[in-house]
C-alpha cells in the first residue's frame, strides 16, 4: 500500500495545478490517470493568457519544446454568413497541443504519477480513502473531467439529467499540400456561430496543426451541424479540402448550470469534474486550472482535518471567481438575446468589447494569484 497526503484523480490541467500548488506546500501527492502521458485530449487548445501567469509558466522555455502560437486576431461570424476580423496591438491569447501542454504540466509538478492507472474502487478504513486497494491518502481530489469517477462516487449523476455542452474536435499535422490550400491564419483563429446561437464551430492552426470542431447545447444533431460546417469552411477556401474525417467527441458542463456537489468530508472537485467551463465561451482550461489552485489553498489551510466543514472554504472561493450554481437544468439563453446576439455579430464595437474581450477573453478578469 502506498501512502499519500492527497490523492489526485486525473492529470490534466485542474489535477496538474492543483497537485503544483500541493507539492509547493510540501504535501506528499500521487496523481492517478487512466491514460499514460502524453496522451491526446479532445480539445481546441486555446488558453488565455491568465492560464500560463497562474501557473507561472517560462514562456520561452515553454515555446523551445512546444507548440505556442501567439494570437492577436479574432475572424468571427455566422457559419454560412459573412465575417469580420478584430486585430489587437499585442498577444492575447495562444494556442497549444494539449498532447504536450497536459505532459508538461504532470511532469512539472513533481507530484508522484500512476499513469495508465484507471481509479477501479474507492472506500473508506478510518481516516483514509483507499483507491484500488493500492493507494491510501485521507484526501482524494477528483480531477478526472467530465465523466470523473470521484463526482459519480459523491452522487453526480453523470450523462443523465446535465444539461451538457457536446463537442467535435480533429487535430491533425497538415502535409504540404494541405498547409498550401489552408487559408487560416496561425495568429487569427476563426470562430463561426450556430443561427441559432446555441453553439460555434472554430478553425484553429498552430503551427502546422489544423484543429477544427463544434461543440453545441446538447448533441441533438450535432454531426449534422458539424458537417455543415466543415462544407461552409470547405466552400469558403479556408480548410484542405481533404480533411481528415476522424472527428472525436466529448462533453463537458458549463459553470452557473451544473449542480454537482463540490466538497464531502475528504473529498473535493475540481475543473470540468466540478462542472466550472466559461458559460459564453467554454473556455475550460482556466477555470480547471484555478479551481486546482484554489483547492490547494484551502488543503493547506484545513491542515490535516478535510472534513466537509473544514473544505467549505473552497466553495465559497469558486462562487467568488465564478459566481453562484444553479440547478435549473438548462444553458441559461434566452430567445430575445440570441437574436440581438445574432445580429450585433457584424458590428465591430460588440464583437471586440462584448464577445471577445468581455466573453472570450475575460480581459477584466485578472489572473489568479496564489502565494
Ligand atoms: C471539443 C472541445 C474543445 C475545447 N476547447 C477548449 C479550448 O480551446 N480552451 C479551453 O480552455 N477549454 C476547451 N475545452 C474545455 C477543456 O478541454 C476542459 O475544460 C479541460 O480539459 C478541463 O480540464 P480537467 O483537468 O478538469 O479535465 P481533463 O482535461 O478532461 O482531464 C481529466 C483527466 O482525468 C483522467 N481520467 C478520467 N477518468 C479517469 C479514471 N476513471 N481514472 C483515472 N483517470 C481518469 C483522464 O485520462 C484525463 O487525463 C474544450 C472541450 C472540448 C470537448
Amino acid at each position: 500500500m502506498e501512502h499519500c497526503d492527497a490523492l489526485i484523480v486525473g492529470g490534466g490541467p485542474a489535477g496538474s495545478s492543483c497537485a503544483w500548488q500541493l507539492r509547493r506546500y510540501g504535501l506528499d501527492v500521487i496523481v492517478m490517470d487512466k491514460s499514460s502521458f502524453p496522451r491526446d485530449k479532445v480539445c481546441a487548445g486555446w488558453i488565455t493568457p491568465e492560464v500560463l501567469q497562474a501557473l507561472k509558466i517560462d514562456l520561452d522555455d515553454f515555446a523551445s519544446k512546444h507548440v505556442l502560437q501567439p494570437i492577436t486576431s479574432f475572424h468571427t461570424g455566422l457559419i454560412n454568413g459573412e465575417g469580420l476580423e478584430i486585430h489587437y496591438p499585442n498577444t492575447v491569447s495562444y494556442g497549444i497541443r494539449r498532447r504536450e501542454f497536459d505532459n508538461y504540466l504532470l511532469r512539472r509538478s513533481g507530484a508522484r504519477l500512476l499513469l495508465g492507472q484507471t481509479l477501479d474502487s474507492l472506500h473508506r478504513d478510518g481516516r483514509y480513502w483507499i483507491a484500488n486497494e493500492s493507494v491510501a491518502a485521507p484526501l482524494i481530489i477528483g480531477a478526472g473531467g467530465h465523466f470523473c469517477p470521484v463526482a459519480r462516487f459523491m452522487g453526480a449523476n453523470l450523462g443523465a439529467n446535465e444539461p451538457v455542452i457536446a463537442a467535435k474536435e480533429i487535430e491533425f499535422e497538415m502535409n504540404q499540400e494541405q498547409r498550401y490550400e489552408c487559408q487560416v491564419r496561425g495568429e487569427t483563429p476563426e470562430l463561426y456561430f450556430c443561427r441559432d446561437m446555441k453553439g460555434y464551430g472554430w478553425c484553429f492552426r498552430k503551427d502546422d496543426y489544423l484543429n477544427i470542431g463544434l461543440g453545441r447545447e446538447g448533441n441533438h444533431r450535432l454531426s449534422e451541424h458539424l458537417d455543415n460546417f466543415c462544407d461552409f469552411l470547405r466552400q469558403r477556401g479556408r480548410i484542405p479540402q481533404n480533411v481528415p474525417n476522424h472527428f472525436h467527441g466529448h462533453a463537458y458542463l458549463l459553470h452557473g448550470h451544473a449542480a454537482r456537489k463540490q466538497i464531502d468530508d475528504g473529498m473535493l472537485l475540481i475543473g470540468d469534474a466540478a462542472g466550472l467551463a466559461y458559460p459564453q465561451s467554454g473556455e475550460g482550461i482556466r477555470p480547471a486550472v484555478e479551481s486546482g489552485l484554489m483547492a490547494a489553498v484551502v488543503i493547506r489551510e484545513a491542515q490535516g482535518d478535510y472534513s466537509s466543514m473544514k473544505l467549505l472554504p473552497y466553495s465559497a472561493r469558486l462562487v467568488t471567481r465564478f459566481g453562484a450554481t444553479t440547478s435549473s437544468g438548462k444553458v441559461g439563453q434566452s430567445p430575445v438575446r440570441n437574436y440581438f446576439a445574432r445580429k450585433l455579430l457584424g458590428n465591430k464595437w460588440f464583437t471586440r468589447n462584448v464577445l471577445l474581450d468581455r466573453w472570450f477573453l475575460h480581459s477584466n478578469k485578472a489572473s489568479l494569484q496564489v502565494a
